[in-house]
């Protein structure tokens, strides 16, 4: 079996050198343009797999079970937590949200790069945990009435709805210094472009790069 490390298809760029995967976590208010550019990510670079979370909330229309999320009942949830099987979990707006620790573990290992969906709270958790294979970036609108004009939808929904939308966007802004990169989408193919140089550039780090040692120890050998 090939190595996962050095199978081309997990290497942003083929020749590298073996290394560690990371975990790219993106955290926006809605609004922001979060889900557009995590889709073009996954799409167009087929070494990034999404993390896929455990959550209470039911399916909206249109999301698949085991795609989207992992649907499951509040019990489950629990006897998740109980049995230490999440990396980090938190309550967002009422609703428990989770990730599920087995996948991301030994794939990392193999140098599978996990792109996250998740807020801050689980941010900061991960960060505590894996602190070396996180890269935190956070996407923000590019104004406050254009978040207002993206939260408005359809003009269907009650002012009380968009007031209730606006502020959980303002409650997630404020955490927005808890990130390595914040990114202002004001146009989603130069937002992609920056999160594909910040991918590029965090997949080169050295102390990614696990067979860095042996290669550089071979360079260093005496000359025979
Ligand atoms: P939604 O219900 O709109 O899909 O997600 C609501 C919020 O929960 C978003 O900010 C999303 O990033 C966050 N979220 C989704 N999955 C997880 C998870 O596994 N852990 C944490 N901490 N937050 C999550």
């Amino acid at each position: 079996m090939t190595s996962p490390s050095h199978n081309p298809a997990l290497s942003s760029d083929h020749g590298d050198l073996p290394r560690r995967g990371l975990m790219f976590i993106m955290s926006s208010p809605s609004g922001a343009g979060k889900t557009t550019i995590s889709r073009m990510l996954l799409e167009r670079d087929p070494s990034i797999r999404m993390s896929v979370s455990c959550t209470t909330r039911p399916p909206r229309p249109g999301e698949v079970d085991g795609k989207d999320y992992h649907f499951v009942s509040q019990d489950r949830f629990d006897a998740t937590i109980a049995a230490e099987e999440f990396l980090e979990w938190a309550h967002v707006f009422g609703k428990s949200y989770g990730t599920p620790k087995a996948q991301v573990e030994a794939g990392l290992a193999a140098g599978q790069d996990y792109l996250f969906d998740i807020d801050w709270q689980g941010t900061q958790q991960l960060y505590q945990k894996l602190e070396r294979d996180v890269v935190r970036v956070f996407l923000l609108p590019p104004s406050i009435d254009e978040l207002r004009r993206r939260l408005t939808g359809r003009g269907t929904d009650s002012a009380e709805v968009i007031a209730d939308r606006m502020a959980r966007a303002q409650s997630e802004i404020s955490h927005w210094d808890g990130y390595d990169y914040v990114l202002v989408n004001d146009d989603v193919d130069r937002c992609y472009a920056k999160v594909e140089q910040i991918l590029a550039a965090e997949r080169l780090k050295r102390a990614r790069q696990t067979g860095l040692i042996g290669f550089a120890r071979t360079l260093m050998a005496p000359a025979g």
